[in-house]
Formats: structure tokens, sequence, C-alpha cells
């Protein structure tokens, strides 16, 4: 088992558009480009691309045969020779606070999870960039599962594409979407399959297809800092920053990542992140952990090191997972936190968690088949 910093700085690069069966390309997940390539190889005039991204992903199409503006024999030759995959539904859930879980499988195999956050007139869909994750952060539930695989553009896109299935978001709308925002806060480190994610959001983003604006697209990482510039610069999306720890002491401990990227280099890298400003703050996340990191003093020390950050602070209540080694602040405790960031002028709002009945809170996402291995190994099952 190599050392968890070896895999920290371990990048995998951008997975190919791959068949995936034998000779067939799965047309979701393509770039502009490749699906254009793709077309050209076909021997069909290029206009045929711009038509077919309009289907797929203004439209929603999951054939062929629903692509009515295509020629009967473009349709058979596409049919022939590509597939529109999206994940497979292994399980849903809903929350009794209507917050939906799904366990997908995806086109680049293994399992994630996608949770939707519903709001009154729009919603928030988590969506995960690995399965598995490497950075081993020590509240958080997904990392107790080793980092499995990068996912592919196709199956970050396919989280949005099966979301917008359930809830009927097609064709695009224009307004008005429960579909409304993005959050990359699910399953894994965002930047740690920047290329992947990068393709995938400007798929998302594109205004003649699913066209959702990157101020309501928001990246976090846990500080993976050297694609923290690239991130603002090419996508230019809101960020967040899981920073938890005031002190390098105790982020070495609870997100080990810090041990490489110290709290002052991140900040730094925050300082620097293109587009952030008054008017769009770089959230950091600090989640409470009971006699851990939440002092006066740590609140004071906060306030101290956002000096010269465009700066929100949101603070998450610990969601608790079998077996996690952490309990959650107590109110007042939490309270009396708060009142000191926004004494100093930072607003930070409390978290209301969502959907921590059906483990889809922050921190609580693993793949079901990794939490019932888990489960057998740690106790016996029940008998009747
Ligand atoms: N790897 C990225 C993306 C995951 S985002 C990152 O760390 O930012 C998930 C957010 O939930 C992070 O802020 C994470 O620190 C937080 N989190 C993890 N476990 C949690 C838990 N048990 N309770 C509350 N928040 C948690």
């Amino acid at each position: 088992m190599p050392d968890s910093q070896d895999i920290i700085i371990q990048e995998t690069p951008l997975a190919p558009a791959v068949p995936v069966a034998a000779g067939q390309v799965n047309l979701i997940g393509l770039s502009r480009q490749e699906l254009e390539d793709t077309v050209v190889g076909f021997g069909l005039p290029k206009f045929r691309a711009k038509q077919i991204w309009h289907w797929l992903y203004h439209r929603g199409a999951k054939s062929f045969d629903e692509m009515t503006t295509l020629s009967k024999r473009a349709r058979e030759q596409f049919a022939e020779r590509c597939i529109i995959a999206r994940p497979g539904v292994v399980n849903e859930q809903l929350s009794e606070d209507h917050t939906r879980k799904w366990l997908l499988g995806v086109p680049g195999g293994g399992e994630v999870e996608t949770v939707y956050i519903p709001e009154k007139d729009r919603g928030a869909l988590c969506i995960s960039s690995q399965v598995g994750c490497a950075l081993s952060c020590k509240f958080c539930h997904t990392g107790t599962q080793p980092l499995m695989r990068n996912l592919t553009s196709a199956d970050i896109v396919g989280q949005m594409l099966v979301a917008r299935d359930t809830y009927n978001e097609w064709p695009s709308p224009r307004g008005g979407r429960l579909l409304s925002n993005i959050v990359m806060m699910g399953m894994g480190e965002p930047l740690l399959n920047y290329d992947n994610v990068k393709k995938a959001l400007t798929i998302i983003m594109d205004q003649e297809g699913i066209s959702i604006s990157k101020r309501r697209i928001t990246l976090s990482t846990a500080g993976y800092v050297p694609n923290m510039q690239r991130c603002g610069e090419e996508l230019n999306v809101n960020l967040a920053v899981s920073l938890h720890a005031v002190r390098d002491d105790l982020r070495d401990e609870i997100v080990p990542i810090n041990k490489k990227f110290p709290i002052k280099v991140l900040l730094d890298a925050c300082r620097a992140y293109p587009g952030s400003n008054n008017a769009r703050r770089i959230t950091f996340e600090y989640v409470m952990l009971k006699d851990v990191n939440d002092s006066e003093a740590d609140a004071r020390e906060l306030v101290r090191l956002m000096k010269g950050i465009p700066a929100k602070i949101n603070l998450i209540p610990f969601n608790a997972w079998p077996g996690a080694p952490f309990e959650c602040s107590d109110g007042a405790t939490i309270n009396r936190f708060a009142e000191i960031v926004n004494d100093a002028g930072y607003s930070a709002p409390v978290r209301v968690p969502r959907g921590r009945d059906i483990l889809a809170a922050c921190g609580q996402l693993k793949s079901a088949s990794e939490r019932a291995k888990r489960k057998s190994q740690e106790a016996p099952a029940a008998t009747t």
C-alpha cells in the first residue's frame, strides 16, 4: 500500500473517449471538438455534431430514434457505432426533508453517490468526482474508502443527466429550474481529477445544452493547491475550501493533505484565486468537531487567517456516520463560534444538515457496496 502522500500528488491523466462496448463510442462526455471529430470520422458533415449536441444536452435524448432532425439513415449510422450511456440507478433514497440520493453505477465502472438538495424553488446537485478518495480526512466517511478511480467526464456529466431525468427537466428550462445549482462536493477530490472535471463542467456550462452558469457552480477542494489557479482561470467557478482547522498541527491530523500544502500556502492560493472579490467570495467550510476545533480561540484565529481574503465561512455541524471518531459540537458552542466570526464582519451561517436520515449529508457518502462490505466485517449477520 503506497504512503498516502504518494497518492495525494498523483493526478490521473484525462480518460480517453474510449469505446464502451466493442467498437462503440459513448457520445456522453465527449467535448464538442471530440464529438465533431467523431461525426466527421463517420464521413458525415460537421453540422450533425451541433444537432446531436442539442439532442443530448438540451433535449436529454436517450436514443438516436428521438433525434428527428437527423435523417433516418444518419440515425441508423449513429446507432450502429455509438451509444448514449447514462449511469444506471442502483438505488435511490428520499429523505424526510426531500433530499434525494442516488447510488449510480457509472459507465466507466464502479459506483458513486449523487445527492439533490432541494430549496423552495431551486436546488443544488451534489456531484462526485472520484470513486472513493485518497485524502483520508478523518471526519469524512468517503475518506475511509480508498481511491478506486477517477470518474470520466461521461461519469460526471451522467450524474447531472440522471438527476434531470428524475425531475423531468428536459428540454433545458431557461429559468425556474429545480436543478439550478451544482456543487462539486460529493465523493472525491475534484482538483485531483481536474482534467475530467474540467471537461465535464465545460459540457455542463455550454449554453447550447445543459447551460448552468459558472456562477451557479461551486467546486470544493480540501486544498490541492497546484490546480487552484487553473481552476479559477479556466473554469472560473465559485471556490469552496475545506479548512476545518486553523493550526497546522491539527489540520495535518484531520485533513492530511495539509502536510503537503499547509495553511499558509493554501490561503495564499486563495488570495490569488482569479475572479474572487467582495461580490464573489470564497467559501470556507469548517466542520464543527466537539472539543477538537471549536474553541473561542479557534474562532479568533480563523478571523485572523481570513484577513485579505474575500471570504464567507460555512459552519457545518459534524454529520456522524457509523464508527466516526468525532462528535458534533453542541449548539451553544457553535453559536458562540459563529458570533465571533460574524462580529469580525464575515458571514458565518450555520448550515442546516440535509438528508442525514439517508446518510446523504456532507461527508456521509460512500459506495453502498463498500458500506456493506465494512458492515459484514464489523458485525456478524444477525440471526432471526
Ligand atoms: N474533497 C473535496 C470535496 C468534498 S466536499 C473537499 O474536501 O472539499 C465535502 C464537504 O463536506 C467538505 O467540506 C468536507 O470537509 C465536508 N465533510 C466531510 N465529512 C463531513 C462530516 N462528517 N460532517 C460534515 N461535513 C463533512
